[in-house]
């Protein structure tokens, strides 16, 4: 792979080194083993079969976890479906609305635990994880909390009534906070859940399924459920489910609204993306190279929203790739326990070689790759960050979600060109834009065929702002009012 050393002007002399700060996590708790958690009990699965959890920066052992099979899936929708109509329904708004800030509450006083263990089940820099995955989802739990007794408010002139038991699918990249986004809004209107994280992440779902008993939810009212892709297909195809939300890839969301054509099982799906992020000549330069950074390299790329396409406009493109370059160099790639680490370990090892074999396929067509020379661990999964210049709007990897740290950079003449090449994609999720001019922010981004767009800044998130894509990125939105309207009944 090609190498270029940039020019190392960000970098002070190197005996100035940061000292090791990691987050020591001695005083969390985890069990070796957990079982599913449905009825408001930890119960065995059927199959007596459970598969380990890693940490994928070590790639050590952390615990195992029970494989669902449709006889436990079938066994956690009776729970729900029985804890909707008998218990749930039944109870006044404010106090669905009390349990949900008690979980929200847990949660917080529970901050420092959950951010260790996301971080080493996931991979993710404890930084993030402690000061945006845990904060934000139990905003998420706070901020539908409120709507519990004001579901009349929400829908003006309007009644509401719960849609059942939701069936809830999510992905590795944000475990906590994902899981928050989807039963947050369900139990507030009144539904029950049947909830399954993804294979590499199950642990803070777990802890999560150990707050609700906690927080003394009725039994059944939010069923915690571990397995791999056919637990999640057995959900889906399960007759009481009454809605489906899921978050993953495009691929298994297309193979998830076929199955569920024809039936009355209500869907939202949130699928992957491939962000233009658009910097115009007259940004402010500077704070745009740090909007990019955060653009694609947060969470190791692993976003859906990641700004993973990067649109400079010519004049500037020279200037804004060399500062990338020198702030890439800068970062910090490494254990994610440590403080002071910028890009953690890739999730898993099958998400690893998907990004290598990506990123051979942008050389291949043509693709000029620039990699940071920072050195990574020899154990467990790493990339180092990655640029390409060079690439044509029909490269693969200017087409494709790459879902790791990896930015594929053209250039742009006119609003007309880059808003035309922004849209030429399968999916509208989100974008960026950066402009001195907020009249021209405005413009361009209303012309951006994306759920999401941010103007000068990026990947920023907010429990009360709806968040989805468009195309092939998804349906339906999930986050502030909007958020609960896929679970409720309008009359
Ligand atoms: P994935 O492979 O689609 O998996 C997502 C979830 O679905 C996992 O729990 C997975 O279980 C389960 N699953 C797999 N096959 C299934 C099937 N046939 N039926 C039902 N469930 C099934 O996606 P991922 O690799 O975990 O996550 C990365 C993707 O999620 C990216 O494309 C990203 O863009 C997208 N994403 C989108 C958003 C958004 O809001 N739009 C947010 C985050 C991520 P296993 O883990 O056991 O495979
Ligand atoms: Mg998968």
């Amino acid at each position: 792979m090609k190498k270029n050393s940039a020019t190392k002007d960000l970098k002070f002399d190197t005996k100035w080194t940061y000292a090791p700060a990691p987050e020591s996590a001695d005083h969390i708790q985890l069990k070796d083993r957990y079982d599913l958690f449905i009825n408001g009990k930890f119960t065995a699965p059927a199959s007596k079969k459970y598969f380990d959890t890693i940490n994928p920066a070590t790639e050590k052992r952390i615990a195992s976890v029970a494989e669902a099979n449709a006889s436990d899936v079938d066994k956690a929708v009776t729970a729900a479906k029985n804890a909707q109509s008998k218990v749930w329904s039944k109870l006044a708004p404010a106090e669905r609305g009390k349990y949900i800030y008690r979980i929200a509450r847990i949660l917080q006083e529970k901050a420092r635990e959950l951010a260790i263990i996301e971080t080493i089940n996931g991979g993710k820099p404890i930084r993030e994880s402690r000061d945006i995955d845990i904060p934000l989802a139990a905003a998420h739990f706070f901020y539908y909390a409120g709507w519990a007794d004001k579901l009349d408010y929400a829908f003006p002139g309007m009644k509401t009534s719960p849609v059942g038991v939701a069936g809830q699918i999510i992905p590795w990249n944000f475990p906590l906070l994902m899981a928050a986004w989807k039963i947050a809004p369900a139990l507030a209107a009144g539904n029950t859940v049947v909830l399954k994280p993804a294979e590499t992440t199950p642990l803070t779902a777990l802890k999560l399924a150990e707050i609700i008993q906690e927080a003394d939810l009725p039994p059944g009212v939010v069923n915690i459920i571990t397995g791999a892709g056919a637990t999640g297909a057995a959900i889906v195809n399960h007759p009481n489910i009454n809605k489906i939300a899921f978050t993953g890839s495009t691929d298994v969301g297309k193979i998830i609204q076929k199955s569920l054509a024809g039936t009355d099982k209500r869907y939202t799906l949130e699928l992957g993306g491939k962000a233009a992020n658009i910097i115009f000549e007259d940004a402010a330069i500077n704070q745009a190279v740090e909007g990019i950074i955060n653009g694609i390299f947060f969470n190791q790329g692993h976003v859906c929203c990641a700004g993973s396409r990067l649109f400079v406009q010519e004049g500037i493109a020279n200037e804004v790739i060399k500062k990338l370059k020198q702030r890439i160099e800068t970062l910090i790639v490494g254990d994610p326990l440590d403080k002071n680490t910028d890009i953690g370990a890739i999730n898993s090892k099958a998400q690893l070689s998907k990004i290598k074999s990506l990123v051979q396929t942008g050389i291949k067509e043509g693709g000029e790759c620039w990699q940071s020379e920072c050195a990574v661990p020899s154990k467990g999964f790493w990339f180092k960050p990655t640029l390409f210049t060079n690439v044509a709007q029909s490269s693969t990897i200017v087409q494709e979600e790459i879902f790791g740290p990896v930015l594929a950079i053209q250039t742009f003449r006119t609003a007309e060109e880059v808003i035309e090449k922004a849209n030429n994609t399968p999916y509208g999720l989100s974008g960026g834009v950066w402009t001195d001019k907020g009249a021209k922010a405005f413009k361009i981004s209303s012309k951006l065929n994306a759920g999401v767009v941010w103007a000068n800044t990026y990947n920023k998130f907010d429990p009360t702002s709806p968040f989805g894509g468009y195309k092939e990125s998804g349906v339906g939105r999930e986050g502030g009012l909007h958020g609960l309207m896929p679970y409720v009944n309008l009359f």
